[in-house]
């Protein structure tokens, strides 16, 4: 299979989006790279006594409007570009939800599976040393990413608060409840994919009681697969899988108990009353929704053609590759793509952040209206930019997102 450098990507998806707004070339130039990047080390003490350097970084890819917003990821094959890719993506995905916030992102090198807790909180310290006057609830928000966690981020926001002697709870998202983290937010992503779904089946005229699969069934996956049926008022989950197989029932499975067998055993296999199949057949069954909510790259030429569900929603970052993008728009496969898909953990960051800056906390149902209401109109402004113009519903969601980013750059007179 062809492989991608992901930052190389991101730039032809803005410059595709760019032609079509005929926007001039210095805010082109502007929206293709980041407005700020940080390279750095740090020296972080092991449990065995000896200092390994780690190499760090922070891509803050646009400012225009707002603070910056993003993840850090803990990964041993960090690189800049994908980072930078990234960081453009949280820009792309803050403005399709309409967010006053831009997007950046950050990463360790280092293989956090090798590590004990307490390097862990070491790095995690050592990184805000490192970066604490470049970041801030007005400036730059982290959040947690691959292999980092709320844990993470509670480490990260006590060591910026020792250094600035302040509370400033809003400078780390998606942090535990008891130190200022907001209701909803785990299951926040999820949700919001579900919530497109649902629009997308009321505009698309497809019955949302159909069958549906998940292709990934971890946390955001499980999650999706409960609320599919909560959120659409039924649907049958006909396949599910993992890094360790895939199952089958054409009657449906119960997406609870599927979820309590999988953290009993570790794996989707050996589900009740399932039959296993090849993990690749769960991208190609005839399905009213298919969920792919694992890796990059899940869908490419090699099977793209026989993909059969109608409304795709891309949990994932990146499940699809650009060629097979335009298989399944052939095809007529309602895509909705990732940068809308799975917004609605960075817009239930953005509730929070509003409950740290108020100092003011809402219960549940507070903060999931008003995610629904947001994550319901991100879908209608792609889908009604992609019907006008008859494009791949991705680039109709960069339209939107680079429209709204180069307005904002514009009306500050950068560009
Ligand atoms: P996770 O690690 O909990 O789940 C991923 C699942 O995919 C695991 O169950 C794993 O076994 C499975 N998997 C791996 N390779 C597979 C394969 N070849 N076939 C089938 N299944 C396979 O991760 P997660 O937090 O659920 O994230 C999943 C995706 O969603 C990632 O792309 C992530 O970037 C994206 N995402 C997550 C969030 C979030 O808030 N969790 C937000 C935005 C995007």
């Amino acid at each position: 299979m062809q492989s991608y450098n992901s930052f190389e990507v991101a730039q032809a998806q803005v410059t595709a989006a760019a032609k079509l707004l005929n926007l001039d070339r210095a805010t082109l130039d502007l929206l293709l790279w980041p407005q700020r990047e940080f390279a750095f080390t740090l020296p972080v003490r092991m449990d065995g006594g000896e200092t390994r350097v780690l190499h760090a970084f922070r891509v803050q890819h646009n400012f225009a409007r707002g603070p910056a917003k993003g993840g850090i990821r803990f990964h041993p094959d960090e690189t800049l570009d994908t980072i930078r890719a990234l960081a453009g993506w949280m820009t792309w995905k803050t403005a399709v939800a309409n967010l006053p916030l831009g997007g950046s992102k950050g990463g360790v090198v280092c293989d956090p599976r090798k590590m004990s807790e307490r390097e862990l909180e070491r790095t995690a310290r050592a990184y805000v040393r490192a970066l604490w006057p470049h970041i801030g609830a007005d400036r730059d928000v982290p959040a947690p990413d691959v292999y980092t966690n709320p844990q993470t981020m509670a480490w990260m926001m006590d060591e910026y608060e020792t250094i600035t002697n302040r509370h400033q709870p809003g400078v780390m998202s998606n942090k535990p409840l008891a130190l200022g983290g907001s209701e909803g937010r785990r299951s926040a992503t999820a949700r919001g994919g579900v919530v497109v779904v649902r629009e997308a089946c009321r505009a698309c005229g497809i019955d949302p009681r159909g069958d549906y699969a998940v292709q990934g069934f971890g946390s955001n996956g499980q999650r999706a697969a409960i609320l599919h049926q909560e959120i659409l008022g039924g649907g049958r989950l006909v396949a599910a899988s993992d890094s360790s197989g895939a199952v089958y029932n054409r009657e449906g499975m119960n997406p609870i108990e599927l979820r309590n067998h999988k953290l009993r055993t570790g794996s989707v296999k050996g589900f009740g009353g399932s039959e296993p199949i090849d993990p690749a057949e769960v991208l190609e069954l005839d399905l009213a929704v298919l969920y792919p909510a694992a890796l990059e790259n899940a869908i490419n030429v090699g099977n793209a053609e026989r993909v059969r569900a109608r409304v795709l929603c891309e949990l994932a970052n990146g499940p699809t590759t650009p060629q097979a993008d335009q298989v399944l728009f052939a095809k007529g496969i309602h895509v909705i793509p990732d940068i809308l898909a799975n917004a609605g953990g960075v817009a239930a960051s953005h509730l929070e952040m509003v409950q740290n800056r108020n100092g003011d906390y809402w219960d549940e149902p507070a903060v999931l209206a008003r995610l629904d209401d947001t994550m319901t109109r991100a879908y209608h402004a792609v889908h009604g930019a992609s019907e006008e113009r008859g494009i791949h519903p991705r680039l109709g969601a960069m339209l939107v997102a680079v429209a709204r980013v180069a307005q904002a750059c514009k009306l500050r007179g950068w560009v």
